[in-house]
């Protein structure tokens, strides 16, 4: 399984799964068809599933125009974003799988940025493969995605299954938010050297107009202040000894940043 970045609207990515064996290919948050469209037609691929991880329009304005020219591809979601994604036929839930390209891809409920949302995590099949996350706008390179439809507490609970995977896991994510996420954890984790490093690599780059994803989850946990609701320095920084506090004065603060 190659899996293609493709740039869409501002600052959104949507990724292209291509199987060269079979010649087919899936896609995750299509946000815009022609990109998507102009790609399969280079790799000579047909599309056969369209992955969404939740309803907004960033990550479902091609459903339609996808579907129309390949109205045999299954269009997969959440089962609590029935009647918000256009073309969903598929419900998902927590432990269910997609295949493709002869890997499976578990379905992990992330409800928080909205009520239904949805992670792909496709774990490796062999020593050689990596585990990748498609994390939408759950969890960013850095950051994670604001509390729309959900709490601070359902927020805790999706990114701590998702911090569960094992470091090597690639995250592909919804949006370049990356440099302006580190920022951010820069300015409430200051002391932290990792994160120090991590935020001159990015902002470099950037520099060069560089995508900074895929990241990878070890990096996440070590510098992700979305991550470390037990690490000290940002419980002292929320004045708080409770997880789902802490995240939600980060949250709040985030926010407001
Ligand atoms: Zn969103
Ligand atoms: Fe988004």
């Amino acid at each position: 399984m190659q899996i293609k970045r493709l740039p869409a609207l501002s600052d959104n990515y949507m990724y292209v799964l291509h199987d060269p064996q079979r010649q087919t290919a899936a896609v995750v948050d299509p946000a815009e068809a022609k990109p998507v469209l102009q790609l399969l037609e280079e790799l000579g691929a047909e599309l056969v599933a369209i992955l969404n991880t939740h309803h907004h329009f960033d990550h479902v304005g091609g459903n339609r125009q996808l579907k129309e020219s390949f109205p045999d591809a299954r269009v997969y979601g959440g089962v609590e974003d029935k009647g918000r994604i256009p073309e969903q036929k598929e419900f998902l839930q927590e432990g269910d799988h997609v295949e493709f390209a002869g890997r499976v891809g578990k379905v992990i409920f992330t409800p928080g940025h909205t009520r239904a949302q949805i992670a792909y995590y496709f774990p490796p099949e062999s020593p050689e493969e990596t585990g990748e996350l498609f994390s939408g706008d759950t969890l960013f390179a850095g950051g994670c995605g604001r509390l729309l439809e959900g709490t601070a507490a359902q927020m805790v609970e999706s990114l701590g299954k998702l911090r569960d995977l094992p470091d090597n896991t690639r995250v592909w994510c919804g949006h370049e938010y990356t440099l302006k996420n580190l920022k951010f954890a820069l300015s409430v984790d200051s002391q932290n050297s990792d994160l120090q490093t991590r935020y001159a690599e990015v902002e470099q780059a950037r520099r060069h107009q560089e995508a900074t994803i895929p990241s990878q989850l070890g990096i996440e946990k070590r510098t992700n202040p979305f991550l470390r609701w037990e690490d000290s320095a940002l419980q002292t920084a929320a004045n708080s000894k409770d997880p789902v506090q802490t995240f939600g004065y980060l949250r709040g603060m985030k926010d407001r940043f």
